[in-house]
């Protein structure tokens, strides 16, 4: 992780800001999150109700950023954002959508567990990811079915919690799918989705 500097610069590309983080902040752990112009002008918000950023360049960028060295600066971006969007929401269970399994191998930090911690929201995590022979296990028409990607790993409290789930980027809305697939055959009934960013055509 890397440490924050007493001059306050732009969280994405480190451009120095007009503001300096005081000292009180940098002890309480909270300096300023804020972006440069330049920065703030490239956000592209997504006009989809379960989306809140729509991808771009630029958003590539931070998300290579975030995922790659793990800067938690921008973890704090987007925990701002998430903590937002989630007012016009009831839910009794925040869930992240695990990793792609291929994805997992590549790297091990979990970028959206870590906005979840960033934004000081508590999670629960029913879903797994499915190993490849618990896929091939089953029949072809099965796997028409079900989920493929993921399993249930726990024992789900009560079926009348209403799960929301939370994922980072949504492309195709496969992953969307198979996760709501998995939870709907565990025998929850209500579950929404929000995704940061919609890479959506
Ligand atoms: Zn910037």
């Amino acid at each position: 992780m890397k440490s924050v500097m007493t001059m306050a610069e732009c969280l994405i590309c480190q451009q120095p800001l007009a503001t300096k983080n005081s000292w009180q902040q940098l002890l309480r752990g909270q300096p300023t999150f804020e972006l440069c112009a330049n920065c703030e002008e490239q956000i592209h918000y997504s006009q989809e109700k379960d989306a809140i950023y729509f991808y771009n360049e630029w958003m590539k960028k931070v998300l290579h950023q975030f995922k790659f060295h793990q800067d938690i600066r921008v973890a704090a971006f987007f925990a701002k954002a998430l903590k937002q969007k989630l007012k016009h929401y009831d839910f009794d269970i925040l869930m992240p959508v695990p990793m792609h399994p291929l994805m997992e191998k590549k790297r091990t930090f979990s970028h959206m567990n870590a906005i979840l911690q960033a934004a000081n929201l508590p999670f629960q995590q029913y879903l797994a990811k499915a190993t490849p022979e618990q896929q091939s296990k089953k029949t072809k028409e099965v796997r028409e079915k079900v989920s493929q990607l993921f399993t249930i790993k726990t024992k789900i409290g009560s079926e009348k919690s209403r799960i929301l789930l939370v994922d980072d980027l949504v492309t195709t809305g496969t992953t969307r799918q198979h996760a709501t697939t998995a939870l709907y055959e565990a025998g929850i009934e209500k579950i929404d989705f929000i995704a940061l960013i919609s890479a959506k055509k």
